[in-house]
């Protein structure tokens, strides 16, 4: 665990972490504090949320209004845009742009995984613009609906799986396949330093460069080695915040 925590860096502001202070993490079923999808409204997953964006705080952070009047921050499930508020990292500032200019006052709807809330408050989930209709979308309905996806494919965020939130992990790490090989968004930056191989760690699923102090302390027996990035990020693999791979 102190290896994950050192290594992340930013996680405390990626915020999808398990929640460890031993707080009960209520199932979106028998959440209190959010409206269920009024009647009459097109159902889509269990606990499908209708709400308003009030604010874009950066690419994967909004604020919303639900049905209560209730304002809820958000964060989106399964990606990560680069920082563009405490530190501006490459992209970070056209990824915020980005969201606030396809979600700022757009009506949208959440659905949750298995968390309802990371350990800052902010409620977990995969924004649809519009409901999808089936608790097992099509790929197309992803594709087209999802925000969490559109980031990926326009290349705009890299995948960050937090378990146990991975109902869409795997189409994910496919999205972002596609992204990276038509060089979209983030992708196309070019990629400075390359090592001659890379190091993950298969307990944390980051990757590091060879000579990254985390890199080097991960236990042998999860340690994997990748002949290049593209490799580590198709195997899901987050590049290590310190290292920067
Ligand atoms: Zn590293």
């Amino acid at each position: 665990m102190l290896l994950a925590a050192g290594c992340a860096g930013r996680t405390p502001d990626t915020g999808q972490t398990p929640d460890t202070d031993g707080k009960v993490q209520k199932p979106p079923a028998q959440s209190q504090s959010v409206s269920p999808v009024e009647p009459g409204e097109k159902k889509g997953p269990a606990g499908l949320v209708a709400a308003t964006v009030t604010r874009v705080v950066d690419g994967d952070t909004l604020v919303v209004r639900l049905k209560d009047g209730k304002s809820e921050t958000v964060r989106l499930i399964g990606v990560n845009t680069p920082e563009s508020t405490r530190e501006v990292e490459p992209y970070g500032k056209e990824a915020s742009a980005y969201t606030r200019s396809r979600l700022d006052g757009q009506r949208i709807w959440l659905e949750r995984d298995v968390q309802e809330r990371d350990h800052y408050g902010r409620i977990l989930a995969y924004v649809w613009l519009e409901p999808p209709g089936g608790v097992d979308p099509a790929e197309d309905v992803i594709r087209s609906h999802m925000f969490n996806a559109e980031l990926l494919l326009k290349g705009y965020a890299q995948v960050m799986t937090v378990p146990p939130n991975v109902k869409y992990a795997d189409l994910f790490v496919q999205l972002q396949r596609e992204a990276r090989e038509k060089k979209r968004g983030l992708w196309g930056l070019e990629v400075k330093d390359r090592e001659p191989y890379y190091v993950g760690n298969a307990r944390s699923k980051k990757f590091h460069r060879p000579d990254c102090e985390y890199g080097r302390q991960t236990a042998p027996d999860n340690r994997v080695r990748f002949a290049t990035r593209e490799e580590a990020l198709d195997a899901g693999y987050e590049p290590c915040n310190a290292c920067k791979p």
